[in-house]
């Protein structure tokens, strides 16, 4: 999860990216398939409108995956998650620079494309590499520019915006926290979605993994009391129903 920040694209929408262990680490139509949050269904007052996003594979992600992912997020977030039907790679993503890849930010254009009106963002789930552009606050490319010019990440996401992307070939499968730290990097990214920057909370999800894959093993599935508020009260103020969810870690 060690992210930075990225002046990115029109310089309108930060992209943030996570990256991790030395190279660069950290972003619909068809049937869906509807979870609905156990909560809040009852409560929900008709006039307010349903937090939902979606999850989106690509290329034949893993279904018992994407199932965990979207629990996660529900119990996290308290949202109503549509799991889209898999489909291919877009062609136009594909790079080959270092190695064959896929550009996240190319990734986040097709999901923010492709995002159904009633869905607040899209998480597309990637198996392949994905990188993007590093870049320091000055809005430059990192230097030596042939490292970070194409740099893979686990995951990319606009903050605030309406796509996130999270690739797990940079998480070793082997490990028993290969799936608690899919998770989180989803979590992760989908809080920058929601507009939450880095946090400096102990424990928080939204914290900066500072280039090290143990960030995302020390901190919670869970975002801090003031990130936690923090989303809360912008759902709220776009009309959003809250309430469920707010698994808050602190
Ligand atoms: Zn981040
Ligand atoms: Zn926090």
């Amino acid at each position: 999860m060690s992210h930075t920040f990225c002046t990115y694209q029109n310089s309108i929408k930060r992209i943030v990216l996570l990256a991790c262990i030395g190279l660069l680490f950290i972003s619909c139509a068809g049937t869906e398939i509807e979870q609905t949050p156990k909560a809040n269904a009852a409560t929900s007052p008709a006039a307010k409108k349903v937090f939902r996003v979606a999850v989106q594979p690509y290329g034949g992600f893993p279904a018992a995956e994407v199932q965990q992912v979207s629990e996660a997020l529900t119990s996290v977030l308290g949202v109503q998650v549509l799991i889209l039907p898999s489909r291919p790679f877009p062609e136009w993503a594909f790079i080959n620079v270092k190695t064959p890849r896929y550009r996240a930010d190319s990734l986040l254009l097709d999901l923010k494309r492709s995002k159904a009106p009633d869905v607040y963002c899209v998480l597309g789930l990637s198996q392949k590499d994905i990188s993007t552009t590093k870049r320091g606050t000055d809005g430059q490319v990192k230097q030596p520019e042939s490292t970070y010019r194409d740099w893979g990440v686990f995951g990319l996401g606009y903050m605030p915006g309406a796509a996130c992307v999270v690739s797990t070939f940079r998480l070793p499968k082997e490990k028993p926290s290969y799936l608690m730290r899919l998770k989180k990097i989803s979590v992760h990214e989908l809080g920058h979605n929601l507009g939450l920057p880095h946090c400096p909370t102990e424990g928080c999800v939204m914290m900066d993994a500072a280039e090290t894959i143990k960030t995302i093993d020390r901190v919670k599935l869970a975002y801090c009391n003031n990130c936690w508020n923090a989303v809360k009260t912008k759902l709220k103020n776009k009309g959003f129903e809250t309430g469920a969810g707010g698994s808050s870690g602190n």
